[in-house]
């Protein structure tokens, strides 16, 4: 049984005619979002790195968000390759999970690059996911969720597979890529508006816009399979909507750890407010009810991000698109 049901149930290698108008649309935005790290001169931030013109705080928040992302991004990228993509059969699916892949292989050699310019140890930097248990403990959270589908004797069958799967994509989708990354992002956004390590800021930023398309993805491919079929009972929307609140609390325990004190005009308690006001914002993209209607402390992020692109497909098409590799807030 495929994940979703594609009108005509046709050949997986045949991609015309299309089912999911919303799949493809994905992939051009995508494809129209390109850019590469290197594009992007690091040579302020190697001499700031060098200076001492950067807090011992700012340092830490720099070390910790390279720490996390670098083999977060890794682990995404596995999972769409060893998990997600079996099982997703619609060919226009195919081919925007292929085109995501491609992104978090550029996300990876972002990591990378930041890992060789700064000068770190990479032992160092990969490493941290060791070292760091609030950064073990989101990693190991998501992977958790993958363990059913992970198991090679794994078919979708049932409604209770079709749940097990749409765990996966709660996991990676909406709760890694959707919560965990964001108040990475929001500390490395914030840095770069002070003006310290903006060539890394910008890095962030061209990774948020792709995380954002990620996350829109993820969460129409659960809502097309909800359409579709009957496994979204009521006790496994308690699951969900109980796992992303667990999400939200190891979330708020990194963020107060990767920057335990007032930096930049942002303590750990607007971090905290952030982290829950995205995670209401990934309720509604799921068509639930937030949890915790809280204010966003950082309005500038949603410029940043202009959540009005994340629509969901029960809500209009989006029909604003990129011209090409410029990041259009700047
Ligand atoms: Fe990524
Ligand atoms: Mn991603």
């Amino acid at each position: 049984m495929p994940v979703i049901n594609s009108e005509s149930n046709h050949d997986p290698n045949k991609i015309l005619p299309i089912d999911y108008d919303w799949a493809r649309d994905y992939y051009q935005r995508g494809v129209a979002n390109n850019w590469t790290p290197e594009e992007i001169s690091m040579q302020d931030d190697i001499s700031q790195w060098k200076s001492d013109e950067l807090s011992e705080a700012e340092r830490q928040l720099v070390e910790w968000n390279l720490g996390f992302f670098s083999t977060a991004e890794s682990l995404t990228a596995n999972n769409i390759v060893l998990a997600i993509y079996d099982y997703v059969t619609a060919p226009e699916c195919r081919q925007y999970l292929l085109r995501q892949a491609y992104e978090e292989a550029v996300h990876t050699d972002t990591f990378i690059y930041c890992c060789d310019s700064l000068g770190f140890d990479p032992e160092y930097m990969y490493g941290m996911y060791d070292r760091i248990p609030s950064i073990r403990e989101k990693d190991e959270f998501v992977v958790d969720l993958t363990q059913a589908i992970d198991d090679p004797d794994f078919t979708m069958e049932t409604e209770e597979d079709m749940r097990d799967f749409v765990r996966d994509l709660i996991g990676f989708y909406v709760i890694m890529e959707g919560i965990f990354f964001y108040a990475g992002f929001a500390m490395m956004l914030g840095l770069k508006r002070q003006g310290k390590m903006s060539g890394i800021g910008q890095q962030f930023e061209y990774i948020l816009r792709d995380e954002s398309l990620h996350v829109g993805f993820g969460v129409d491919l659960i809502n097309q399979m909800r359409a579709e079929s009957d496994f979204w009972t009521e006790e496994f929307e308690e699951e969900i909507v109980n796992l992303m609140k667990e999400a939200v609390e190891l979330e708020k325990i990194y963020a107060e750890e990767a920057c335990p004190e007032e930096v930049l005009g942002m303590g750990p308690d607007q971090f905290k407010e952030y982290v829950e006001y995205i995670a209401d914002r990934r309720f509604e993209q799921l068509n639930l009810e937030r949890q915790y209607v809280t204010e966003n402390p950082f309005p500038w992020m949603t410029e940043q991000i202009d959540l009005n692109k994340e629509k969901n497909f029960f809500e209009t098409n989006v029909t604003e698109y990129q011209e090409g590799g410029q990041l259009d807030w700047d």
